[in-house]
């Protein structure tokens, strides 16, 4: 069905952020793609902006058009038919409807988010990092063919070689609203082995998973710092795969090991109970000024230092944590997403602090702070953060990528109308 309200300004958008709220001019729902072009039109006649939106987990007004068109995309959705090396899925589905669909046939893409209720177009146009990336790289890395709708309404399908492909995939959604997704697949075995290891010191805890992705041990390989009633405790998160008996490979590790057996769909919906958590203590709902980053190999320990350093523990919160992964050299490949040269981590500070919103403000002006903490070190954003760029710290982000996404933004968005709350070509 194909709705439309008009809001005569009355009704304001939020999403996961509780950070920034905008008024549209009207939300429209689609559940074809040609709804999509209709509203393209519409938007173009009106000379209004749209937004796409998702599942709306943007922390900063994303997807959110402050007097223009909110398109939600959740109604195109459907799962096709899965296949022993790729699924077609509509932009709005998400990761869990992927899962469902995939793992009973032995298959899974080789990377997928961490939180599962994430639409996959919403996660394609930024990247999506999730607890195979060290090996594998993005979610939009694992991408074959996408299906568009261009800001000239045209409706395009694309892969590799093709420019809108490499505009479209971590543009932030700045040259299509993207309608269908094809996904690669890769064996998924039913069980995990999922290895916890705590650790006395970050030096520790970065050197062990050094040595673990330089040894390919862990089909999932992530790291944190959280919080504790002691001070900071840093851990590894890691998991194998597994079909039948396995072999552990933990020797050698310099913390404390916990291993649990679980299904590969357990392993995968790992998030859920943190989530039950914070909605029964009413915190889902409070603002989340997280930042996320990548830090070079080379200055991680000093960078995640200055970040503790900055972060009183109430400002993460009892549930909060500083996330410290690394990714090996050459496994994101998705040219608009900018990572630094060699191996990296993806550096985030995932706060779930209390409801006062001028505290949240005052904690999106410390992610500034530890932003150019981070650019200093030479490192990059994962532009889902909580903060705000300037027009000259947009192409600074993109670096030698900005004439080239200039250029598709002008060819495939000619009237600028899509996606204005990332606010890259103002
Ligand atoms: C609880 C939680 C867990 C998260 N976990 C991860 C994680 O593990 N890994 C990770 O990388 N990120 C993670 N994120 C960040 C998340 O990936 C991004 O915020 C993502 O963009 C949200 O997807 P969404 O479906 O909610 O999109 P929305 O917030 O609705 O939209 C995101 C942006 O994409 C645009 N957009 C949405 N759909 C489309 C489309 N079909 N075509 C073009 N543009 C579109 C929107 O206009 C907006 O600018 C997480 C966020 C939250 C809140």
């Amino acid at each position: 069905m194909w709705t439309v309200s008009h809001l005569g300004g009355t009704v304001r958008t939020e999403d996961f952020g509780h950070l920034v709220s905008r008024t549209p001019h009207s939300v429209r729902r689609a559940e074809h793609p040609a709804q999509v072009v209709e509203a393209i039109a519409f938007a173009r006649a009106a000379g209004l902006p749209l937004a796409p939106r998702g599942a709306a987990h943007s922390v900063y007004g994303r997807s959110q058009a402050e007097g223009g068109v909110v398109l939600d995309v959740t109604g195109i959705a459907a799962v096709g038919e899965v296949t022993p090396d790729r699924v077609t899925v509509g932009a709005g589905a998400s990761w869990r409807a992927v899962v469902e669909a995939t793992l009973p046939a032995g298959l899974a893409p080789p990377v997928l988010p961490d939180y599962l209720d994430l639409t996959v177009g919403g996660t394609v146009v930024v990247g999506g990092v999730g607890g195979t990336t060290h090996r594998h790289g993005l979610v939009s890395d694992n991408v074959l063919e996408l299906e568009v709708v261009t800001g000239t309404g045209d409706v395009v399908v694309c892969g590799p070689g093709h420019p809108l492909f490499d505009a479209a995939r971590g543009g932030l959604g700045q040259v299509g609203v993207v309608t269908s997704v094809t996904l690669a697949l890769a064996p998924a075995p039913p069980q995990a082995r999922r290895y916890v290891v705590e650790y006395r010191t970050l030096e520790d805890m970065v050197a062990d998973s050094r040595a673990l992705l330089a040894e390919n041990r862990w089909d999932y390989l992530q790291g944190a710092v959280l919080p504790t009633p002691d001070g900071w405790r840093p851990v590894l998160e890691g998991a194998a795969l597994v079909t039948g008996t396995h072999q552990d490979v933990i020797e050698g590790l310099n913390g404390v090991v916990e291993i649990t057996t679980m299904s590969h769909r357990e392993l995968l919906s790992r998030l859920e109970p943190l989530e039950a958590a914070l909605r029964e203590l009413g915190q889902w709902d409070n603002p989340h000024p997280w930042l996320t980053t990548f830090v070079p190999d080379a200055a991680v320990e000093d960078v995640v230092g200055k970040i503790l350093d900055r972060t009183p523990p109430e400002d993460l919160g009892k549930f909060g944590r500083v996330v410290v992964s690394p990714i090996a050299e050459g496994a994101v490949r998705t040219p608009l997403v900018r990572v630094p040269e060699g191996h990296h981590h993806a550096v985030n500070v995932l706060r779930f602090p209390g409801a006062d919103p001028d505290e949240a403000e005052r904690l999106v002006a410390v992610n500034r702070e530890l932003y150019e903490v981070v650019v200093r070190a030479g490192g990059t954003l994962y532009p889902v953060s909580a903060l705000p760029l300037s027009a000259a710290e947009w192409a600074a982000h993109y670096g030698d990528a900005m004439a080239g996404f200039a250029a598709a933004r002008a060819e495939f968005d000619p009237d600028g109308i899509l996606t204005p709350g990332y606010e890259v070509f103002r």
